[in-house]
């Protein structure tokens, strides 16, 4: 089927309504998604920016830690921006020592890496795969990565730090291109979900 699976954005602390308009732009129907059982109802998630100490919290008493956990081990796509980059990190540090995440991604992610909010900067990012020249990177207390595992691929750096990697279905990065009116890394997201979808009815 040609139609595009509604990809959910998680709903519960961060910039979701604006990555609910950026996914628009890139051509998916897109919903907010708080719940557990909502997680059935959408074919790819996005995970935004915000606070991920808090977001984390609020996992635990919405009883959507293991919920979200499930979803990125069974391959279902999910796409983390800045804090979403912390939550599908299987390690992290100087995160908070009550701090969850999700896991998804083999590398080790530093939270506030780049510094503090009046450190926040835009910068011309390449990433692999994407055509068109670079995109403009909004950082804003942004994470970086420290070290990817050897199933992750690292599309982007900057200033010698790795800044959007990929790992089968699950896609990272330490900026915000929802912040910006160019969605192509939304795009990339929206294919990597009608990919999967295109392979669980092959299956
Ligand atoms: N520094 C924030 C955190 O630890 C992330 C910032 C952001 O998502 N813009 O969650």
């Amino acid at each position: 089927m040609s139609t595009t699976p509604t990809i959910g954005v998680l709903a519960l602390q961060g910039d979701v309504r604006e990555h609910l308009g950026a996914l628009a732009d890139a051509g998916a129907p897109a919903r907010p998604v708080r719940r557990p059982e909502e997680l059935a109802e959408i074919g790819g998630l996005v995970i935004p920016g915000g606070e991920s100490t808090t977001m984390s919290k609020l996992a635990v008493s919405f009883g959507m830690l293991e919920p979200l956990r499930a979803f990125v081990r069974a391959g279902r796509p999910v796409y983390g921006t800045c804090a979403g980059m912390i939550m599908v990190a299987d390690k992290l540090l100087d995160g908070r020592d009550d701090q969850e995440t999700l896991g998804g991604i083999d590398m080790i992610v530093r939270r506030n890496a780049f510094g503090r909010q009046n450190e926040s900067f835009e910068a011309a990012i390449e990433v692999a795969g994407i055509g068109g020249g670079p995109v403009e990177g909004v950082f804003i207390r942004a994470p970086w990565v420290e070290s990817v595992g050897a199933s992750a691929e690292v599309l982007a750096t900057y200033g010698g730090h790795t800044v959007a990697v990929r790992q089968g279905n699950v896609l990272a990065t330490s900026f915000h291109p929802e912040l910006t009116g160019d969605h192509r890394i939304h795009a990339l997201f929206v294919e990597m979900v009608r990919a999967a979808a295109a392979a669980g009815e092959r299956a």
